[in-house]
């Protein structure tokens, strides 16, 4: 066996943790989930369940400091792990923190990432425990864990859509995806002139959306408020083609979704025709808007009608209907997943 070699791009994102998660079936009945939802969940007793999720931010993949700010660096990284925690329902609680460092950073550029990360501590109150350090060869790496709870009754995993359900997103989408691409742009004109400053006035709604996104807690509140509970939940990391798929593939059911109704930004959309681009692309491939994805059941969908967060975009089919984008104009496309391919 250690003789064969199996390409990682072979696999994928997906296929590479399916196939490492195999031998690890959950043994311990405090388990009720481990691999495969935004959280593990874990049943230590009592009224609420505990929740636990990962998320690792390496330089050169995930960001890029000739742009990011290290204060908004430390912001997302914890706002992404949060995210997580949101998309169980659950509130969090806790987290802990690991970075890799090369001595090219001063000890006030590691303050700098920490003080973000104190800035979104206070906005999710939560508290930072514990963490690791320890020296990188090849730029910063920072990797945080959170742990957070939520009621037996209020959790809500990918697996529980049911066809009629109504398919909601929280806020806008393709926003992050767009401010990657003016940064990316004013980074290449700033390599080829530092003299030149660069061109982001007007766009600091999708900037913001890429270097310092928001986890929904405020949604979890705001469903919690209205009394419900949605029947499956996902933060949108990879772009919503990618999402809805995970909803549909774990619920065992399929989708349409209404291009006309996915919600978008006017300086996204603007900026997606100054690149050129297909604005729904944007949003169903693009990645890292950290919205909620949701399903909830018809009647339950009444009570959040008013809510200026949530808009309906689609409904649940049948399995066998399978999972399709409504156009503008009529048509129905499949949906293809391509989210983020890391190899
Ligand atoms: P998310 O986008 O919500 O952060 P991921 O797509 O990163 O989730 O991961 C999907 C699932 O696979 C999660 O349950 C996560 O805990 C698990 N997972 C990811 N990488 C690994 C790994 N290297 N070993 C074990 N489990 C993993
Ligand atoms: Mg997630």
């Amino acid at each position: 066996m250690m003789n064969e070699r199996t390409e990682l791009a072979s696999l994928g994102e997906f296929g590479l943790i399916d196939r490492l998660a195999k031998p690890f079936e959950p043994a311990l009945p405090e388990t009720l989930r481990g691999i495969g939802d935004d959280c593990a969940v874990l049943d230590y007793g009592g009224e609420s369940l505990t929740l636990i999720s990962t998320d690792m931010l390496v330089e050169g993949v995930h960001f890029d400091l000739a742009y990011c700010p290290l204060k908004h660096l430390g912001y997302k990284a914890v706002a992404v792990n949060v995210s997580d925690i949101a998309a169980m329902n659950g509130t969090p609680l806790h987290i802990t923190v690991s970075i890799a460092l090369s001595n090219r950073f001063s000890v006030e550029a590691v303050e700098e990432l920490y003080a973000g990360m104190q800035v979104a501590c206070k906005d999710y109150k939560v508290d930072l425990v514990g963490g690791d350090t320890t020296t990188s060869r090849s730029g910063l790496v920072l990797s945080i864990s959170v742990l957070g709870r939520v009621g037996k009754d209020k959790i809500a995993y990918r697996s529980g859509a049911n066809v009629h359900d109504v398919l909601c997103v929280t806020g806008d989408l393709g926003g992050a995806y767009l401010g990657l691409q003016m940064l990316e742009r004013e980074k290449q004109v700033f390599l080829s002139n530092p003299t030149v400053q660069p061109e982001l006035s007007g766009k600091d709604y999708i900037i913001q959306r890429q270097l310092k996104p928001i986890a929904r807690t405020d949604v979890v509140f705001d469903l919690q408020e209205a009394g419900v509970v949605p029947t499956s939940m996902i933060d949108i990391s990879d772009g919503l083609a990618s999402e809805v798929m995970h909803l549909c593939k774990n619920s065992k059911v399929g989708m349409v979704i209404f291009e006309e109704k996915i919600p978008v930004d006017e300086t996204a959309l603007a900026t997606a025709q100054e690149f050129n681009l297909d604005i729904t692309t944007c949003t169903l491939n693009g990645g890292e808007d950290y919205e909620l994805l949701f399903t909830v059941r018809p009647q339950d969908f009444e009570k959040l009608r008013n809510s200026p967060h949530i808009t309906p975009i689609g409904y649940c089919l049948p399995a066998e209907q399978g999972i399709f984008l409504h156009t503008l104009n009529g048509n129905h496309i499949s949906l293809q997943a391509q989210g983020w391919n890391h190899f």
